[in-house]
């Protein structure tokens, strides 16, 4: 083969970015990630406001909410939205400092891509340090439980300070670690047990607490009664037929005994429906199928509240709520299937629209959070907020751990990484030590979306530190440098654990890559090239 002549192994339309211009470029866009969102953080950090293709808009605080809308293309971009989207998963919360920290952790390790460190060292190091910094966790947080309510409480404000509905907080913190309290099985709480329903008109403090299930439903029909003072609910989860289906269809019928052994066997299921009915008591009956007319006139004649097309979770919330059984058909009723509750009642709202509130109900293992608030903007902020908030208690209680916020975690983790870097021998100590300073990050953003200065913070935080205060942190109530744990600004460990683990492992995934290959458009000879990056 002549060596003159050029050897393509790919199309042309193919474009590569390679070895440091691929880690800067990556980097560069993961780190305008980062700091676009920055200014969000903490109690005093800005909204964003996010207008859609179609005009609607999102105000919002929240990390991965913003995230999401903006529709990222860069393709290292996007792996550092998957971290705001995977802690917004596993804990609920903690998503901006997740991605603030993987943007601090690139932005050093390109300084020290600078020094001329290689990237492996850079991840070895990097590894090291975050296998150090989660065994440090560990040992810093505080011990919590589920009879520390004192606590809980203050990690659902802490939770919500900064959200735009923080005026209330303190009455949603105690709606909120009520509700948690009620679902907890064992020591186990599961979110799914606990529904919110938004319901626009009202206040952000007419959000209320339901002893069971709202359902976004109204009776089936209007003849059957609006309200059932102790409701005895049966809960089927296949259609309820009277009718039997043979006489809805011309062809089977020919003599006038077939037609009768039709309407008597019609006759007969209604009876048996009936009586099956009666002999529990039934008041109200709830469908996850359809309910046919003669069942649905029959219950109405009988003063019967039922529902249709219930959707199979809601089967599942008003069963735990109401401590009765799903069961397949009213053949199978019998008493301890039956669910329970003070009261069933359809209500409408100023809008005209219906709901069906299943309440008072006795020790209910699923129960509905009604969010009110005047706008539908306010109404999701408030959602959020409350996601958080319930978030942030169950991770709280399954780990049984707890830390100080305002940056008193980081900055003590900050400290102790300094000091094991200082254990290290070879370059890796370079990145341990970098990796350390990422930490500073957070409170030093904290105090600059507060307006303060962060150098004279960092100071101040460095110094108490040196000094063990463990729980110096900032208080933006404040705007002091306080222990921060005694003034109720705590979060969940898990927050941390889980921000360090994924801004670790992004980060790593980022420095590893030396080399970027963009397939082409389908056709054409455009070349490609990294959305938003200009061409290489
Ligand atoms: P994230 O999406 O990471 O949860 P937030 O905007 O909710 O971001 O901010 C969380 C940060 O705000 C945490 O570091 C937390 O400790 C801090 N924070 C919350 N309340 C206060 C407060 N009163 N004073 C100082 N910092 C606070
Ligand atoms: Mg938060």
């Amino acid at each position: 083969m002549p060596a003159d002549k050029p050897i393509y192994i790919m199309p042309e339309n193919v474009s590569r970015v390679l070895g440091r211009d691929a880690q800067r470029n990556n980097i560069l866009a993961s780190r305008i990630v980062a700091e676009t969102i920055k200014s969000t953080l903490g109690p005093k950090g800005m909204d964003k406001m996010l207008v859609d293709a179609i005009g609607d808009i999102t105000v919002t605080n929240d990390g991965v909410t913003i995230l999401e809308e903006m529709q990222i293309e860069h393709p290292a971009a996007k792996m550092i939205v998957e971290i705001a989207k995977t802690q917004e998963e596993e804990v609920g919360d903690g998503t901006t400092t997740a991605v603030i920290l993987a943007g601090k952790l690139l932005e050093n390790a390109e300084s020290l891509l600078d020094q001329k460190v290689h990237p492996t060292i850079i991840t070895k190091g990097y590894k090291l340090a975050e296998e150090k910094a989660q065994e440090l966790l560990q040992d810093i947080s505080i011990k919590i439980s589920p009879e520390n309510e004192e606590l809980l409480r203050n990690i659902v404000i802490t939770a919500m300070t900064g959200k735009s509905v923080e005026t209330e907080k303190d009455y949603l913190a105690e709606l909120i670690v009520n509700a948690v309290k009620q679902v907890s099985v064992n020591g186990r709480i599961d979110k799914d047990n606990i529904k919110l329903v938004k319901k626009r008109g009202g206040g952000i403090s007419q959000t209320q607490l339901i002893q069971g299930i709202v359902i976004d439903k109204e009776r089936i029909s209007e003849e059957m009664p609006e309200r059932i003072e102790g409701a005895k609910i049966a809960l089927i989860d296949s259609s309820i037929e009277v009718k039997s289906p043979e006489t809805d269809t011309k062809i089977s019928v020919s003599t006038p005994e077939q037609l009768h052994a039709f309407l008597d066997n019609e006759e007969k299921v209604l009876g048996d429906m009936v009586e099956k009915l009666k002999e529990n008591k039934v008041n109200v009956v709830i469908c996850q199928k359809g309910v046919d007319d003669v069942a649905q006139y029959y219950m109405a004649k009988e003063g019967i509240f039922a529902l249709r097309r219930v959707s199979k979770e809601d089967m599942e919330k008003i069963a735990k709520a109401t401590q009765g059984k799903v069961i397949n058909s009213i053949k199978d009723l019998n008493s301890s299937v039956l669910g329970n509750a003070s009261l069933v009642e359809e209500r409408k709202d100023s809008s005209g629209e219906s709901l069906t509130f299943i309440t008072g109900c006795e020790n209910p293992k699923a129960l509905t959070i009604l969010i009110r608030g005047g706008t539908e903007h306010v109404i999701s902020e408030l959602e959020r907020a409350i996601k958080d908030g319930i978030g942030d208690i169950i991770a709280s209680l399954n780990d049984g751990k707890i830390v100080a916020g305002g940056g008193a975690i980081e900055m003590e983790l900050s400290k102790m990484l300094k000091s094991y870097s200082q254990s290290l021998s070879g370059r890796e100590q370079l990145a341990v030590e970098k990796f350390a300073e990422a930490f500073e990050s957070i409170p030093k953003i904290l105090a600059e979306n507060a307006g303060l200065d962060p150098i004279d913070i960092l100071t101040e935080l460095r110094s108490k530190h040196d000094d063990n205060e463990v729980y110096a942190g900032l208080n933006l109530f404040t705007e002091k440098i306080e222990n921060t744990f005694e003034n109720g600004i705590i979060e969940p460990l898990k927050i941390k654990t889980q921000a360090i683990k994924s801004a670790t492992e992004v980060t790593i995934m980022i420095l590893r890559i030396d080399d970027i290959i963009l397939a082409g458009p389908e056709s054409g000879s455009e070349k490609s090239k990294l959305p938003g990056m200009g061409e290489y």
